[in-house]
């Protein structure tokens, strides 16, 4: 029981000699989670050299198991429920030997020691399996994955694709690599907060033009063309997609609140979004909402949340990157921003949207959306938003977020493909993860999206990354993704090693459950796309011309967009090229 709790449980081991004599082995159980937050492993240990010192009289059968009643002190036997025949007095001895013996030492440090010892026994080839274990676990980086190519030698293995690498360490680095060279500044702030709204927007709908009202008129489309919504509402698509949207979905009744605080929200949230990057805005907020609504409104979804999970989910898509600087968490890390202090370089930004977000929404009451709700709605909602805004966080992206989801939509959705009652799977827990889900690959859904859409996505991502790796060139600080460099950067393979590493196997489990086989033939295409052009432009590098400058490299990309879509589509893509 304790063990299923996740707590260490320290007791007594009935073992029997080969004489058949009982014996009662003080051991000790501890549970171990490296990858999740449910515990994987155990570590059991036993003090065999308290077999020779202490022959535990048969009374201590008696004994019970540490956890399964308050025991007075950590790390001696319960002693209460002991006979008072004399074997009390010998166990409380052991206590007090163990209590004077006991060293203040890192569970990490018993490990060691464990493995060490084990090396001693072991035939060399265990020996030296164990020396790569001691040596993985010496490492300071344990929890960050690293892309490995299966190599010949399994001992040694190599880095893959430099550009995927990259990606990889660009979205899962934490904090700041060990600064090779280069200068640090502390006058960084990332954050100039608008505090105040913009003058409230009269009712949207009956402002709208006949452009936006058409557009709107698909909001719940996967063609839906978040791009065109951005230039006809002089980018601000968010306080437009977002009311047309969330009414649809009734949230104002949720919540109990009026219209005009859910619009006045929303305009206060997109203000807090940065114009300028030119991926990290709120036509991406604006992006990630529209694909959540998507989401929420394919059948099984549907069946599974209540109107506060839809009222959640589609609020931390609204302000899921509220704030961010254009620059990744890394970035902030390495410059020591005030934010990556405030948040001890753990999910920085993630940590900050969600808390920036709050903090504006309780800002002013004409901004409040949750001021009708009772304190344990409130609380709950609260709770989820906060859940799904720190779960886009990609540094825990493949440790937790895609094995839970796969085993998740594994085991509950196969399940549920031939039931008629999918209600079955909608425990608390499972819901935490289908939210989890749903987020993320709402946030990075630009892959799955029609071609000319993805395209426009993959660009504006490549030229954010292109601006910091300028910034850090420029002020000397170490570069997270070198392969992101605007001159040499091949923007294909760049979406081929996102897609291989971060998208296939998220939307294959998320299409499990939420049966998305339209988004999935999109894949298919898009990536077969980024193949065709990472092909065409091996033929034609030996061709290559001499490096464009920033200026003209957007005005080249522009056009690689334009080519790259009418071979792919045959479309005239004119206005395409307007907004890329
Ligand atoms: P967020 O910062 O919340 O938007 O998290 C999603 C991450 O995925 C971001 O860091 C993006 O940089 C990254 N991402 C999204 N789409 C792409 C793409 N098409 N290519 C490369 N990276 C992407
Ligand atoms: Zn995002």
């Amino acid at each position: 029981m304790q063990m299923r709790r996740g707590r260490e449980w320290e007791g007594l081991v009935t073992c029997r000699r080969k004489s058949g004599d009982t014996l009662h082995l003080p051991s000790k159980v501890i549970p171990v989670a490296p990858y999740a937050r449910k515990n994987e492993f155990y570590v059991y240990t036993s003090d065999t050299h308290a077999l020779d010192r202490l022959d535990f009289p048969s009374s201590v059968d008696q004994f019970h198991p540490r956890g399964s009643i308050k025991s007075l002190r950590k790390g001696s036997y319960d002693i209460r429920s002991l006979n008072s025949d004399g074997t009390q007095n010998i166990i409380r001895r052991h206590s007090l030997v163990k209590l004077h013996s006991l060293t203040i030492e890192a569970p990490i440090t018993r490990v060691f020691n464990i493995i060490t010892a084990a090396q001693e026994n072991s035939p060399a080839y265990v020996a030296q399996a164990l020396e790569k274990v001691l040596e993985i676990l010496r490492s300071t980086e344990l929890y960050s994955p690293q892309l490995i190519s299966a190599a010949p030698d399994n001992n040694k293995p190599v880095p893959a694709d430099p550009v995927a690498t990259d990606l990889l360490g660009g979205l899962l680095s934490q904090g700041p690599k060990p600064l090779l060279s280069g200068r640090r500044s502390s006058s960084d702030t990332a954050t100039k907060y608008s505090q105040l709204p913009r003058p409230s927007l009269p009712l949207l709908q009956q402002q709208a033009s006949a452009g936006i009202r058409e557009l709107l008129a698909e909001d719940m489309s996967w063609n839906f063309d978040v791009i065109k919504l951005e230039k006809i509402t002089d980018k601000r698509p968010l306080v437009w997609i977002g009311m047309s949207l969330m009414c649809r979905f009734d949230i104002p009744n949720t919540l109990g609140c009026d219209e005009q605080t859910l619009q006045n929200w929303l305009t206060l949230i997109e203000a807090n979004y940065h114009p300028d990057n030119t991926y990290h805005n709120s036509t991406h907020a604006a992006d990630v909402l529209q694909c959540t609504a998507y989401f929420l409104n394919q059948d099984r979804i549907k069946q599974l949340l209540d109107p506060l999970d839809v009222a959640s989910c589609l609020i931390a898509a609204v302000v899921h990157d509220v704030d961010h600087p254009g620059k990744n968490s890394a970035f902030l890390c390495n410059t020591d921003n005030e934010l990556a202090i405030l948040y001890n370089d753990l999910s920085v930004l993630e940590s900050h949207h969600a808390a920036v977000s709050f903090k504006h929404t309780h800002s002013d009451d004409r901004v409040n959306i949750f001021k009708a709700l009772d304190r344990d709605t409130y609380k709950h909602i609260r709770k989820s938003i906060i859940d799904m805004v720190l779960a886009t966080d990609m540094t825990k992206h493949l440790n937790v977020h895609v094995s839970q989801t796969k085993n998740h939509a594994a085991l509950s959705f196969q399940g549920a493909r031939d039931s008629p009652d999918l209600m079955s799977f909608g425990t608390p827990e499972n819901l935490v993860i289908i939210k989890r889900m749903m987020i993320k690959c709402a946030d990075v859904n630009n892959p799955v999206r029609p071609l000319h859409l993805a395209i426009d996505w993959a660009h504006r991502i490549a030229n954010e990354y292109f601006s910091q790796t300028e910034e850090e060139k420029k002020r000397s600080l170490p570069i997270v993704m070198p392969q992101f460099d605007r001159t040499t950067c091949s923007i294909p393979k760049s979406q081929i090693g996102f897609i291989d590493f971060f998208i296939t196997d998220m939307f294959d489990a998320w299409d499990a459950l939420a049966e998305i086989p339209e988004l999935m033939g999109h894949l298919r295409r898009n990536y077969q796309f980024w193949k065709e052009q990472e092909e065409a432009s091996k033929n034609i590098s030996s061709q290559t011309p001499p490096a464009l400058t920033a200026n003209e490299e957007e005005s080249h990309e522009e056009e690689t967009t334009k080519e790259m879509t009418e071979k792919s589509t045959g479309e005239d893509t004119s206005t395409q090229k307007e907004t890329s």
